[in-house]
């Protein structure tokens, strides 16, 4: 086994070896030999928020981790797929991830920008320096080594005793099939390719989802004088950002500490009819369960209003029902009203890729991606098998994962474990 002493791996500390080659099916290794990367510590696939608190928890007990990312630069969530106008959705001390708070001269809700030179600088203070453009296309446990074995879209191979699953609940668009969506002649975007209403100006654009990333386009497109409607397919919580001069997310966690959850959620409800008056007449009818015991039981998030409710009250902003069929040139619903529309925009949310290429079914359920277990216990699989980043609690869930990851490969190493 050669070491080389590339200044990429003195910082990552992998030792890259060529194997002999082997038999194999891929006719690619038959032409050159295959690259493999034993690496010593922890392996963490995702260079986004979740992998980068993991990486500083480990690095604060003298672990050295390695991140592989698929895109060119971290966080590339937040870098490449969110629009303008996006600021933390919770005040930023919900927000900040192990071992370094946000500036205190930040604003309570940090936008985009501030946000991702946060985690320039947190990368920076830890030292955290992923490998770009590697995407994981598989990822398995070789039994008779007891190692992981990850294999990247390049051919190239990595070895690890831990590895830790940090790609986000958010890696692909989540695309529903709506029927006639392919003969619509106008443009149909998912959020994601979003970036501001300014490409939209004067046109009537049909946002289809009412979670708070629909939402926020819809107020966007307002601010740009396009013609927004919005599809509620189903039922949708709104609450005002802020109760009672706190974050309501602050005010409902500190609730929480006296009160049961179904309490709280009466007095949620009571503050936001007082303050946003009767959403259904509105067109966004409220789920049977209360915010909070919905978002429990089903991780589904109440939407943070944060000025699209005046617009649909004025008007401005149209709400409809579900869609029945897309057409040539717009839309008709469930309500038997047809409409016309220049864009279409698919606010439906993401999904997590973890069952394309990870081949294990304890820790992640193969339909979702998603750990099975709920949390706060979905964090540790088998044989070294970590997930952090999956709990539906943001920023503030993948800072709880961290810390237990570290721990737990921490002690590990002390072989007490
Ligand atoms: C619009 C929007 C607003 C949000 N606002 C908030 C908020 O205010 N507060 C909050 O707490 N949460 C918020 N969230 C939730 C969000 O999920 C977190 O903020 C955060 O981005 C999650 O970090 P993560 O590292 O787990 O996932 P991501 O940020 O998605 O990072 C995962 C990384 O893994 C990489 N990756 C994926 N697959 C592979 C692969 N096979 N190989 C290599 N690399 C791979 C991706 O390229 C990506 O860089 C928001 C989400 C969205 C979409």
């Amino acid at each position: 086994m050669d070491r080389i002493d590339t200044d990429e791996n003195k910082n990552n500390n992998y030792v890259r070896h060529e194997e002999a080659e082997e038999e194999s099916s891929c006719r690619f290794f038959k032409s050159m030999k295959k690259k493999v990367c034993d690496f010593a510590g922890p392996i963490i696939v995702g260079a986004g928020p979740s992998g980068f608190a993991v990486a500083a928890c480990f690095k604060s007990r003298g672990i050295e981790s390695l991140i592989l990312e698929r895109a060119h630069c971290a966080a590339s969530l937040w870098r490449l797929k969110t629009y303008d106008r996006l600021r933390l959705h919770l005040p930023k001390s919900f927000c900040e991830l192990p071992l370094m708070p946000f500036p205190a001269a930040l604003p309570r809700y940090p936008t985009k920008r501030q946000f991702l030179s946060y985690l320039d600088a947190y990368a920076a203070e830890f030292g955290l320096r992923p490998r770009f453009g590697v995407a994981v296309v598989s990822a398995e446990r070789d039994a008779s080594t007891g190692l992981w074995r990850l294999r990247a879209d390049s051919g190239e191979e990595f070895t690890t005793r831990w590895l830790v699953v940090a790609t986000g609940e958010n890696a692909e668009p989540a695309v529903p099939r709506i029927p006639g969506m392919p003969s619509f002649l106008g443009p149909a975007l998912h959020t994601s390719a979003y970036r501001s209403g300014e490409a939209y100006r004067g046109k009537r654009v049909l946002v289809v989802g009412c979670g708070n990333s629909g939402m926020e386009v819809a107020l966007d497109l307002c601010d740009y004088n396009a013609i927004p409607t919005i599809v509620v397919r189903d039922t949708v919580h709104i609450l005002p950002r802020e109760m009672l001069g706190q974050s309501t997310f602050g005010l409902s966690m500190w609730l929480l500490k006296w009160l049961p959850v179904r309490t709280v959620d009466r007095l949620l409800l009571i503050v936001a009819r007082l303050m946003l008056g009767d959403t259904a007449r509105l067109g966004l009818p409220r789920p049977k369960l209360g915010p909070l015991e919905l978002k429990s039981l089903t991780g589904k998030t109440p939407v943070l209003d944060v000025g699209t409710l005046a617009n649909i009250k004025s008007g401005y902003i149209k709400v409809r029902p579900a869609i029945k069929r897309i057409t040539e040139k717009g839309a008709e619903f469930v309500n038997g009203r047809i409409e016309e529309f220049d864009v279409i925009i698919l606010a439906t949310g993401y999904k997590s890729n973890v069952p394309r290429w990870l081949k294990e079914s304890d820790l992640f359920s193969e339909e979702d991606g998603l750990p099975r277990k709920p949390f706060p216990n979905g964090w540790k699989g088998q044989n070294g098998l970590y997930a952090v980043g999956f709990t539906k609690r943001g920023l503030l869930g993948a800072s709880l994962d961290a810390v237990r990851i570290a721990q737990d490969v921490e002690l590990c190493l002390q072989g007490r474990e």
